[in-house]
């Protein structure tokens, strides 16, 4: 009786507002429509960039910052040119990329943090997974570099896909490069330290194999000139 009188009510109050309720349905329908065209990834900030500009740079800060800081914990650690050189070239990625959260006046997420310290906890998770299984042995330390390298050459491509700010992709562009000869640079010492050719551990056996014969899809063609080590791959990083 009384659930009755409350729908009899709540009907009539409907039937009341049917013309607002349709204004609202229209608005709604019209604000949905807005939304739905522009998706997420293409709103911007006040910085001028898309949400998804932001969060690739604010990411890719603290991954390059990653691979300096377990290149440079596997060079104390094994004491290998090879890490230090790398590590330097890591530097200034990270710095490439701070500067462009500079420019865009975004908040730095690595400012006041140490080696082997991130903001972000997946990074932080990684970094101590990755120097645990570096600190296991040389040859483990030089596929740790390895994984490092193939992880960020796809978090780079995926990154160059959805960006249309020609800043970004040039220093993204530079930084995959890089990548290219670093992977290089691993694989070579990988090989010669343990006479076993190097096997993909991120990318498709076919996308390493591409970037360690020179003939790559990493974006340059000269990741060859890597053989031997980090020294040209530190010198491909630069601007
Ligand atoms: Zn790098
Ligand atoms: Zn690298």
């Amino acid at each position: 009786m009384l659930a009755n009188t409350n729908s009899q009510t709540t009907g009539k109050r409907l039937m009341n507002r049917k013309s607002l309720l349709g204004l609202g349905l229209a608005l709604f329908f019209i604000v949905g429509l807005v939304v739905w065209v522009q998706p997420a990834s293409a709103q911007t900030t006040s910085s001028g960039l898309t949400t998804a500009d932001v969060d690739s740079l604010l990411y890719m800060r603290e991954e390059e910052k990653l691979a300096h800081d377990v290149y440079v914990t596997l060079y104390n650690l094994w004491g290998a040119p090879l890490f230090n050189n790398i590590a330097a070239s890591e530097q200034n990625h990270t710095e490439m990329v701070l500067a462009l959260l500079n420019q865009y006046g975004l908040a730095d997420p690595a400012a006041g943090n140490g080696v082997g310290e991130f903001t972000n906890s997946e990074l932080q998770a990684l970094y101590d997974d990755l120097v645990s299984q570096g600190s296991q042995s040389y040859e483990a330390a030089l596929l740790v570099g390895g994984l490092i390298e193939e992880v960020d050459i796809a978090d780079l491509r995926a990154e160059l896909e959805t960006t249309n700010v020609a800043a970004i992709q040039q220093v993204y562009q530079s930084l995959l490069s890089a990548s290219g000869n670093h992977l290089n640079g691993f694989a070579n010492a990988y090989e010669n330290a343990t006479g076993n050719a190097y096997t993909a551990q991120w990318l498709s056996d076919a996308d390493v194999a591409a970037i360690l014969s020179g003939g790559n899809s990493s974006g340059n063609g000269n990741s060859r000139g890597a053989r031997g080590g980090g020294r040209q791959g530190n010198g491909g990083g630069r601007r």
